[in-house]
């Protein structure tokens, strides 16, 4: 692999820790739910009161969305921030959201906490740079047909900015495959840790494009050492504006993160039982 400085696992082997509202992203597991979009204040209240009982640690949701198709729903922009920003302070729940567009980081940057930078923008370098320099964490999806060094070269232009907080987020690639809206790489969370001491989330919601996988995908990729799960979920999924087929409901959710902490446990188990020999022992203890 090329040199990349920045992100490359150091020598001493320590791995990032991103504070974001009471959560340290890298050290404590961190759940980013909420829906595709935001489509109304009703909407993303309910969702944000909802995934916060179910235990998630930050709210989504997206207000400047990227379709393949410009006659679909293209987000309520700017009142979608504001609907996003008013749901996380009334639950107490920092927020994500996309941005698209080099001259709306800063807009973005006054209403989230962390700024997401979408699968399409994961080489469009002047926004790698502007979020950069913006100050905020920055959540940077792979490329839908981006290699690992491609991915982590984008992560080093965001960071050469004099931004450390840089979280990768695993979301699928194209494949042959069809019946599945992306393949999930899961080896490339593996891989990462390897490589890198940037935290990795993995989104299986995008990676999978289908409700009925999240759950399995979501545990698949605890055990492959993730440091923390992206998922849409939707009051009612079947009306989304966005993204219908893989939101899961409120009840689906809360279901899933009663398996998430199951399965968490039985990570730090394995770790402890095999100590540093195991794959699993090795992802978690890497440098700390
Ligand atoms: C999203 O998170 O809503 C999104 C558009 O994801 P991606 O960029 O991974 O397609
Ligand atoms: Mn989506």
């Amino acid at each position: 692999m090329q040199k990349l400085p920045m992100v490359q696992k150091k020598e001493n082997g320590l791995t990032t820790y991103i504070p974001v509202g009471d959560t340290v992203i890298g050290r404590d597991f961190a759940v980013i739910a909420g829906p595709c979009s935001v489509e109304s204040e009703e909407q993303i209240m309910e969702t944000a009161v909802k995934v916060k009982d179910a235990g998630a640690n930050i709210l989504r949701g997206g207000a400047y969305k990227p379709r393949s198709s410009p006659y679909s729903f293209q987000g309520l922009g700017k009142t979608g921030l504001q609907y996003l920003r008013r749901a996380g302070q009334a639950v107490g729940l920092p927020v994500i959201t996309e941005v698209l567009d080099t001259r709306d980081v800063y807009a973005v940057a006054e209403y989230a906490d962390i700024l997401q930078i979408g699968s399409r923008n994961m080489q469009n370098f002047s926004l790698l740079m502007e979020a950069g320099r913006s100050g905020k964490p920055v959540l940077l999806k792979r490329g839908m047909s981006s290699t690992i060094e491609e991915w982590l070269g984008s992560a080093e232009y965001i960071m050469k900015e004099g931004n450390p907080n840089v979280i990768l987020c695993e979301r699928g690639i194209r494949s042959v495959e069809t019946y599945t809206r992306n393949t999930f790489d899961v080896s490339a969370i593996a891989a990462l840790r390897e490589l890198t001491h940037l935290p990795v989330i993995a989104d299986p919601s995008h990676a999978t494009g289908r409700a009925g996988l999240v759950p399995s995908m979501s545990l698949s990729a605890i055990m492959s050492g993730c440091d923390g799960l992206m998922i849409e979920v939707h009051p009612s999924p079947r009306d989304a504006l966005s993204d219908a087929n893989q939101q899961l409901t409120p009840a689906e959710f809360a279901a899933l993160m009663s398996d998430v902490r199951k399965t968490l446990k039985l990570r730090e188990r394995l770790r402890n039982e095999h100590g540093e020999d195991s794959f699993i022992a090795r992802a978690e203890t890497a440098g700390q």
